[in-house]
């Protein structure tokens, strides 16, 4: 099933983003998690791309196939573009084809450093007109930011560029975290009246120690509003409370985000099935 097809009316879409273990780690150990979040029954699992665009280190492919045909859940492959040739990206779409995946989170990806980016590929809206090429018949999903993309001058020159990426193709969009809502609204009420109105899903991480937040934040530019930097001081130093406020901020962010009628709740899982479930076991009966 395609993902826009989820975004029918019968209910708010809840879904859950994993990553592939790290190259030192066997690959069953994404299997007990997905065991785990097997349970909580989301409406879809994407699975992460590494930024190198290397074949030979994503198992993504593997890992999402198994989420559709071996846990009966519906998936989405991410695929990031910039550090790939467009030989190396038909091979990944003939592969995801094969293995009968059916929808991807077409991405541009970050720049790594020491890997001078390939130049086939500039932006997510071209890797999209290129999926669209090959003719797989892919549900095509994209990112979108709602503080604006790191890269961009301002938000309003983000959310044109983001209509260039719905306009490619692109039939429901997944946002960076953000730990303000306010932020997420006024950008979805900005992206509608660009005329972008494909489903927007709101995407949520559960904060459960500082570091975490400080590498994150450092790397995509979310706002701390003062109600979490004071939840962080006041608790990193003790990790059970950390981590039981990181949950109780990110379950008030999602009580929010359904009064207000988000199209649909995006989890950042961490692969963590314990902070996945505690969420779950909060909200479920509110989608
Ligand atoms: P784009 O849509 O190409 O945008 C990047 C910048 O270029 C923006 O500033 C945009 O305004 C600008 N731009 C876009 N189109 C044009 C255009 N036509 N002309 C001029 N400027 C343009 N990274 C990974 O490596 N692996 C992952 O699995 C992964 N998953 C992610 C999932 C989500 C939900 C999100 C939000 C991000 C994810 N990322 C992932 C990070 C992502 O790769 C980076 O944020 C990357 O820097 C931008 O990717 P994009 O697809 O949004 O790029």
């Amino acid at each position: 099933m395609k993902l826009a097809e989820l975004f029918n009316g019968e209910k708010t879409v809840f879904s859950f983003e994993v990553f592939p273990p790290k190259r030192d780690k066997p690959i069953k150990t994404i299997y007990d998690t997905l065991d785990a979040l097997q349970d909580l029954q989301p409406d879809f699992i994407s699975v992460t791309y590494g930024a190198s665009g290397s074949l030979a280190d994503n198992s993504t492919c593997e890992i999402a196939s198994a989420i559709k045909h071996k846990y009966g859940i519906e998936s989405a492959a991410h695929l990031t573009c910039v550090n790939s040739t467009k030989a190396e990206v038909t091979e990944v779409l003939r592969r995801l084809a094969d293995n009968g995946v059916e929808n991807i989170l077409a991405l541009r990806g970050d720049l790594v450093p020491d890997m001078p980016p390939k130049k086939e590929f500039l932006h997510a809206s071209e890797l999209i007109s290129f999926i669209k090429e090959k003719d797989y018949s892919f549900g095509i999903s994209g990112a979108c930011y709602p503080e604006g993309h790191t890269d961009s001058r301002s938000q309003v020159e983000d959310i044109l560029n983001l209509k260039k990426k719905v306009d490619a193709g692109a039939q429901h969009l997944i946002s960076q975290l953000f730990f303000d809502n306010a932020l997420f609204y006024d950008f979805v009420d900005k992206a509608r009246i660009a005329g972008i109105n494909v489903p927007i899903e709101a995407g949520i991480m559960p904060v459960t120690n500082k570091k975490q937040i400080e590498r994150m934040v450092s790397l995509c530019g979310a706002s701390l509003p003062a109600k979490f930097t004071k939840m962080m001081s006041r608790y990193e130093n003790k990790p059970e409370a950390m981590r039981d406020a990181g949950i109780a901020y990110a379950v008030n962010q999602i009580v929010d985000l359904l009064s207000c009628g988000v199209d649909g709740v995006h989890l950042y899982t961490m692969n963590n099935p314990y902070i996945a479930k505690r969420i779950c076991e909060s909200v479920q009966s509110l989608f």
